[in-house]
């Protein structure tokens, strides 16, 4: 459907359900209508959809590339109890294009899980998430590192997008289910100081596992190179790293 038609309209001879169009749905509507209509366009550049389409045949011809690599490889695991052992990190992570973990820490497939957010924040949000992998743990029936050493680990970085959102007070409040009052405990602006809030947040869950290594790292843009702020330690007890084999054997 072409992007600058409106919603409610005759498309291919049926007509849109207008109303059922999400308001989140409309504001983003609305805005790339408006980012359209200001731009001077030439005839062929305005042939949005198709350029769209290129770029999106492009990844998927990239899809299929990899899909065929591990065919030959061998190296899909098609089961989630079997994935599961494996994995050997959880990663809390920026949503931002630029850092993503599995680029930037060279993550293989299958070797960590990695939730990412805006700001790479521990949340209530991704509290929840946290507590939903768990629940998939234990119903699939597979421990998450297998029992051996396991990281949970939060990644955040320089020239976050989040550091420019001081004036938006209410917005990062309900971000955090937090009073407006308490931001400044969330040390939104400075990366360094935020990861070691949130690496302090999850050492008060008691539902994690003691034994996981937790650490705080930040990603620097500018030079593409990660620094450990907190540098990884078990989550409550201080037990050297040859007894983790001692594994409390708790899922996820
Ligand atoms: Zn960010």
């Amino acid at each position: 459907m072409c992007a600058s038609r409106p919603a409610g309209k005759n498309v291919g001879g049926r007509v849109a359900p207008a109303a059922n169009v999400s308001r989140g749905a409309k504001r983003v509507a609305f805005g790339l209508r408006t980012h359209l209509s200001n731009r001077r366009l030439s005839p062929r550049l305005k042939d949005v959809g198709r350029m769209s389409m290129n770029h999106l045949d492009d990844l998927l011809k990239r899809n299929q590339q990899l899909a065929a690599q591990q065919n030959a490889a061998g190296t899909l695991v098609a089961s989630l109890s079997r994935a599961l052992p494996a994995v050997k990190a959880i990663i809390v992570g920026c949503a931002d294009m630029r850092v993503d973990p599995a680029y930037v820490l060279g993550i293989k497939p299958g070797e960590a899980v990695v939730i990412r957010n805006i700001g790479g924040r521990i949340t209530p949000g991704l509290l929840e998430q946290l507590g939903m992998l768990g629940r998939i743990g234990e119903v699939a029936g597979a421990i998450a590192g297998g029992g051996g050493e396991f990281h949970i680990i939060v990644l955040q970085h320089t020239d976050c997008g989040i550091t420019r959102l001081p004036g938006d007070p209410a917005m990062l409040a309900h971000y955090f289910q937090i009073p407006e009052g308490q931001l400044k405990a969330k040390a939104i602006t400075d990366p360094r100081a935020a990861v070691a809030v949130d690496v302090a947040s999850l050492r008060a869950i008691p539902a994690l596992p003691g034994a996981w290594l937790v650490s705080g790292l930040v990603y620097d843009v500018a030079t593409g190179l990660v620094e450990v702020v907190v540098p990884a330690a078990p989550i409550r007890t201080a037990k050297p790293l040859e007894q983790l084999a001692e594994h409390d054997g708790r899922t996820l």
